[in-house]
């Protein structure tokens, strides 16, 4: 079937059987090359619009206000040696993590996929991953902490190390060139994509987003608490991104979804959540300011099972409730609150200020 446009003096033919053929040949791996990077006629909606939010929700260090916690960060009267480990642990984990999940996203999955539209969120995913090393980088500076600190504690605190390993121990062997028509292959991308999405992103950076930002709630430093507020709220379209493209990927080759990988799934998990946990203990060695140490462990287990949920997969521990109902709350930043609006409210208020200032005289 040919449909013909005129525009102008030329006559444009299209040929509807190709395009639908072009639209059927759009798949997560092994579809057609897109060199050309043809992002329509769309066929992953949810990748587009996804790409629109992540959009919307743009936000740069520098802009947010780090004087309070600079005073806070110095005066042993307002917090505690256990308050600046909380912080320590989180900027040293942190500042590697958040460069490992760019990396497995360019270098892996933005590599492996094949449709246009799924590279083009990957490619914003792999560049708000920037700009929370960055945070970190801003964070380092502002409090004075030395540099050569962070790079020691990612490489000596076991318990970051061994996270790390288990998510790089998958990323490592993936890259261009591996053989996407061999099941065992597609079951190490699917599971590429569950470790970076669900056990490392979704359950992996619960553990201290929950303490800062129950620190935050008690304001103690809240330009550190804003930006892990903003690297929360992007890490939520991360782990919706992987886990729409696992289960599009599963859908697209049923073959891989047997017991066998569910189970082996599941397992990974179960790992992960231990990992996250002997981790926690190194960040709350005590339980202090108000954080108790059982309640961060059982968010853990929590959180893991609607991960597991959310990609098809049965629960490790099934009925289990939340127990940090409030981090629910804070975790939540409204569309209107976006970080364009509040920062016009800030001049709003410091011009205000100058005016104030002016009646002075
Ligand atoms: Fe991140
Ligand atoms: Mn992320």
């Amino acid at each position: 079937m040919q449909k013909t446009f005129q525009v102008g003096s030329k006559t444009f033919v299209l040929d509807q059987d190709k395009a639908e053929a072009a639209f059927a040949a759009k798949k997560v791996i092994n579809g057609r090359e897109t060199m050309t990077f043809n992002l329509l006629p769309l066929k992953y909606q949810w990748a587009y619009e996804l790409y629109r939010t992540m959009k919307a929700n743009h936000w740069e260090p520098e802009d947010i206000p780090m004087g309070k916690d600079i005073e806070q960060w110095r005066d042993d009267r307002v917090v505690s040696d256990q308050e600046r480990w909380i912080i320590r642990m989180g900027i040293g984990y942190f500042s590697a993590a958040e460069g490992i999940v760019g990396d497995n996203i360019q270098h892996v999955i933005r590599e492996l996929v094949t449709a246009p539209e799924l590279k083009l969120v990957l490619g914003r995913h792999a560049h708000e991953e920037n700009i929370h090393a960055d945070s970190l980088l801003y964070m380092i500076s502002s409090l004075g902490i030395n540099p050569h600190e962070c790079e020691a504690m990612f490489e000596d605190v076991d318990t970051i190390v061994a996270k790390n390993q288990f998510v790089t121990r998958i990323s490592k062997g993936l890259r261009r060139d591996l053989d996407l028509t061999d099941p065992d292959n597609k079951k190490l991308f699917a599971k590429n994509m569950f470790i970076f999405g669900q056990c490392m992103e979704g359950t992996q950076f619960y553990g201290l987003f929950g303490m800062i930002l129950s620190l935050y709630r008690q304001n103690k430093f809240p330009g550190i608490g804003q930006m892990f507020r903003y690297t929360l709220r992007d890490e939520s379209n991360h782990i919706e991104l992987l886990r729409n493209l696992f289960m599009d990927l599963v859908e697209e080759n049923r073959e891989i979804w047997t017991e066998d990988f569910k189970e082996d799934l599941r397992a990974t998990m179960a790992e992960g959540v231990q990992l996250e946990k002997d981790f926690i203990k190194d960040c709350l060695p005590v339980n202090a300011v108000g954080l108790v140490l059982e309640d961060f462990l059982s968010y853990i287990d929590y959180i893991a099972d609607r991960r597991l949920e959310g990609c098809g997969l049965a629960p490790l521990n099934p009925g289990i409730s939340n127990p940090l109902p409030w981090l629910a709350e804070m975790m939540d930043i409204k569309k209107e609150q976006n970080f364009f609006e509040g920062r016009v409210t800030e001049y709003q208020k410091s011009s205000a200020l100058e005016v104030a200032d002016d009646d002075d005289l």
